[in-house]
């Protein structure tokens, strides 16, 4: 028996301000959770300054890892310093575009005319050629799609409450249409040792294909450890029975040892 396709995802944060240590890279920590909870397997995160020579191989390695989709967060501000729109475009061999119906968009929230548009919003408006384009609900950045081969990238904004709102609206509905795969998750708390745990999770992800276990040291109280089962199906239905076996059956091990699991 083998589980169903699981498609892969991959998360790129962009901004300076990450890899000096100065900003908290709190959007990977949250897409990654969002991807996972959709279905997606996420093989990579990766944090990068606002630099084309840095993106762009970055770009190219995901597509030609045929990854699924790849979320892209930060550097579609008003300021030079932000480039990602220009690495895309340099990197498809694209020309970019001021969309008409984002300076439309801005014209009207800012109760401006044409010539009412600075340089900075003119900037958040260009895209590449291909680019699907959806406005933000929360800013003024918009969320980007390019579709490149089989990979589909996804560009969002940095500011968090700006991208959780443009993931949720467009990004988490567009990757969910395309899945098959469903997920459920849970984490239960056992009074063992890693070294206990462990062959019980080894053994439970052996025997049920789709599932994945893990025990968190790191996050041991002084009597207890987290451990998390994530169950990846082709429907809620089965991600969700296959979440419970998984869980019934690490109970039982458990108990058998004359050890104390809850949830
Ligand atoms: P942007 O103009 O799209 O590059 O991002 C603007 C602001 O969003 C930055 O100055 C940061 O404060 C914040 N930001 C960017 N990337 C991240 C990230 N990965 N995690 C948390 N905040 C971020
Ligand atoms: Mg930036």
């Amino acid at each position: 028996m083998s589980g169903p396709k699981v498609p892969t995802a991959q998360i790129v944060a962009i901004g300076t301000e990450l890899v000096l240590g100065r900003i908290q890279d709190t959007n990977s920590f949250w897409l990654s959770q969002q991807l996972s909870d959709l279905g997606a397997d996420v093989r990579r995160i990766t944090v990068l300054p606002d630099v084309l020579d840095e993106v762009i191989p970055v770009l190219q390695g995901a597509a030609e890892a045929g990854t699924d989709f790849v979320v892209i967060t930060g550097g579609l501000g008003p300021t030079p310093d932000d480039l990602t729109v220009e690495a895309l475009a340099t990197w498809l061999g694209e020309t970019t575009y001021q969309e008409p119906s984002l300076l439309e968009d801005y014209m009207r929230r800012r109760q401006v005319g044409a010539d009412g548009l600075s340089d900075g919003m003119r900037k958040m408006a260009t895209v590449p050629e291909s680019a699907i384009v959806w406005a933000s609900p929360a800013g003024w950045a918009p969320c980007i799609q390019i579709n490149r081969d089989r990979t589909a990238f996804f560009v969002l904004p940095g500011p968090p409450r700006e991208m959780e709102a443009l993931f949720d609206r467009y990004v988490a509905t567009a990757i969910s249409e395309s899945l098959e795969v469903k997920s459920a998750a849970r984490r239960v708390f056992v009074n063992m040792s890693e070294s206990e745990v462990s062959p019980f999770i080894e053994e439970a992800m052996a025997q049920l294909p789709g599932l994945y276990a893990k025990a968190y040291v790191a996050l041991r109280t002084d009597t207890h450890m987290p451990v998390d089962f994530v169950a990846r199906a082709g429907s809620d239905r089965d991600a969700r029975r296959l979440l419970s076996d998984a869980v019934d059956r690490f109970s039982a091990d458990v108990k058998a040892l004359g050890k104390d699991i809850h949830y």
